[in-house]
Order: structure tokens, then C-alpha cells, then sequence
């Protein structure tokens, strides 16, 4: 009996929150963390419009933290603000930028200073990706994954660092990916770009370290509901069974990446920068990386 109480407590630690599949907020929500651990802090999220970004944006919110969120689509972020204000009570402004235009940051942090006066942690977030061989990539659409993900997350940690952080410490965590770490198949654009980018992280914790700025990356596994899920075959994965092969044996969901987000802005790590936090059910590991059974996938996700 004592082994059986044993595994129902391991089990707990691995038991996913509950989620829900669309850009909605949850329906229910029960705290881990201490509700009020980013009481009076603001958050600028860049891509928190949608999926991943939504969801950090709600758990931040849950957890008394304002938000800024911050996409090309101002309907689209606009919309998620109302969602995320009414199942929260935190205020969230919405704003349009294009992360590979500065000015539209400057322009950007420059309000949401003037409404809120502080910004605290930055996510950059805001990404585009799609499955595609190398073969077949054309040169611009190679250098527009570049530009959005790596110099994108360059361009706005830049100008929070300019405009706020230098002075007052903050927080950057940057949303990154398990592709490189094996050269997954039909991802070498974003595999690059988010590989780039943790080299970023490391670069900047050492160089912002000493104006109390934290620099940290996160990276996801396949995370249900999102558009990357979506777009990168994650369904079909499912259905062909082969998360058996992830030694949690399931995709992860949104409020799982909010969860190990939060714990990466908020004070319980406040010695932690220069990391990156594998956040996959130990999927990269076991994953199958199959060139040709992927590039089926890829022609049939795209019908
Ligand atoms: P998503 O909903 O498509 O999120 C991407 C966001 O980036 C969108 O809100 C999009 O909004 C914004 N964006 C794109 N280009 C932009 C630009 N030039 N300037 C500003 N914002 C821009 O996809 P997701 O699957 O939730 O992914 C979120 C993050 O997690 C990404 O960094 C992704 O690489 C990472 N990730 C996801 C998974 C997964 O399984 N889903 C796995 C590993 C890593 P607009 O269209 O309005 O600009």
C-alpha cells in the first residue's frame, strides 16, 4: 500500500492541468504557484494574441501580473484581451507590432510605459514556422523565419533593455525549441532560428547580468492546441501513435508551458539565467526523426 501511495504522489508531479484546445481561457483554474507572485507586475508578450502566448498571458494574469500583448493582428490581440480581462480581472492592452520592425516596438513599449509606468518580464513569443525540406525552402522564406524568430527576439529584448531594464532589472524569457538539438527533419529554418536564439539568451545573461536582468530561454515540446501543433503534424503524430515513444508518453498543453514560463519570470528563480528549460515530457530525446516518414506527413497535413 505504501508503494501504491508512492506512485499516486509521483504520479501527481506529471499530471498535465487541465486545458482547453482553442484561444479561449480556461473554464476552471486551481493554483500552484502563490496567486498573487507577480502581484503589481507587468508583463510585455510578444505573439500573446494566440495559443502559447494566450495561455502565458492568462497565467500571468491569474497570478495578479498586467499585460502587454503584442502581435501584427491588432483584432486579433484586441479580442484576446477582452477573453483575458474578463476571465482574469488584470487589465491587458493590446497592441500591434511587427518584431522585425523596431520602430513599431519602440512605439509600442513607449505606450505601455505610459499606462502602466514599469514593464517588469518580457516574452518573446511571436514566431512563424512550417514544415518544409531544405530542398524546397526558398531563400526568402528561410530569412523570414530568421528575421521573425531570431532577430525579432533580438530586436525587442533590445528596446525593453533600452527603455526600461537598464535601469530597473527585469526579466526576459524567450520561447525557444528542441529542433537543433538533433536537426529534426523539415525544420532546419526554425531549428536555426530558435537555436540562435538560445545562443542570445546566454549572450545576454552574461552581458545584462550585472543590471539585475535575467535572460532565459524555454523551450516546448508538441503542445496541443496551438497552431504549431496544428501546422507542424502534430495530429497526425497522434493518431499514428507515436507520442508511445515520448517517456511521458503524451503531448504537453498550454498551461504546462505557462507554468514552466511563470516559474522562469517569477522570484522562485531568482538565480537562474543563461538557462534553457527543456519543457517536452522528455520527447527530444526519444522522438522518432525520420526524414522520409516526415516529409509524408508534411504532404499530407498540407492537403
Ligand atoms: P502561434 O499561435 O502561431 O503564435 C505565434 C504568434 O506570433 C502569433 O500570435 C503571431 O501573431 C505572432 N507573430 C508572428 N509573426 C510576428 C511578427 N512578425 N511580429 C509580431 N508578432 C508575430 O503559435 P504557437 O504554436 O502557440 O507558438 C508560440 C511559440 O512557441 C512560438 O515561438 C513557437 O515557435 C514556440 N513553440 C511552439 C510549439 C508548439 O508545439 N506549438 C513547440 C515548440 C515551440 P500575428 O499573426 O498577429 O502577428
Amino acid at each position: 500500500a505504501g508503494d501504491r501511495a508512492a506512485m499516486a504522489e509521483a504520479a501527481a508531479a506529471s499530471r498535465p492541468p487541465p486545458d482547453v484546445d482553442t484561444d479561449d481561457c480556461l473554464r476552471e483554474y486551481r493554483h500552484l504557484f502563490s496567486p498573487d507572485i507577480l502581484a503589481g507586475q507587468v508583463a510585455f508578450i510578444t505573439g500573446g494574441g494566440s495559443g502559447i502566448g494566450f495561455r502565458i498571458a492568462e497565467i500571468f494574469m491569474r497570478h495578479g501580473c498586467r499585460t502587454v500583448i503584442a502581435s501584427r493582428n491588432l483584432q486579433r490581440v484586441s479580442e484576446a484581451s477582452k477573453n483575458l480581462v474578463a476571465a482574469t480581472g488584470q487589465q491587458c492592452l493590446p497592441l500591434s507590432i511587427d518584431v522585425r520592425q523596431p520602430q513599431t516596438i519602440v512605439a509600442a513599449v513607449d505606450e505601455a510605459l505610459k499606462e502602466f509606468k514599469r514593464i517588469d518580464i518580457l516574452v518573446n513569443g511571436a514566431a512563424g514556422n512550417f514544415l518544409c525540406p531544405a530542398s524546397a525552402l526558398s531563400f526568402n522564406a528561410f530569412k523570414t523565419v530568421i528575421d521573425i524568430d531570431t532577430i525579432g527576439t533580438f530586436n525587442t529584448s533590445k528596446v525593453l533593455f533600452e527603455k526600461y531594464f537598464r535601469d530597473h532589472g527585469g526579466v526576459i524569457v524567450n520561447i525557444t525549441a528542441t529542433l537543433s538539438y538533433r536537426g529534426q527533419a523539415l525544420q532546419v529554418h526554425a531549428g536555426t532560428a530558435k537555436a540562435a536564439i538560445d545562443a542570445m539568451t546566454r549572450h545576454l545573461a552574461v552581458e545584462w547580468g550585472p543590471n539585475n536582468i535575467r535572460v532565459n530561454s524555454l523551450a516546448p515540446g508538441p503542445i496541443t492546441g496551438t497552431e504549431g501543433y496544428r501546422r507542424l503534424g502534430g495530429k497526425f503524430a497522434e493518431e499514428a501513435s507515436q507520442f508511445d515513444t515520448i517517456p511521458l508518453q503524451r503531448a504537453g498543453n498550454k498551461t504546462e508551458i505557462a507554468h514552466s514560463t511563470l516559474y522562469l519570470a517569477s522570484p522562485l528563480s531568482s538565480y537562474v539565467t543563461g538557462a534553457t528549460l527543456v519543457v517536452d515530457g522528455g520527447s527530444w530525446l526519444t522522438s522518432a526523426n525520420n526524414f522520409p516518414a516526415l516529409l509524408g506527413i508534411a504532404s499530407s497535413s498540407a492537403k
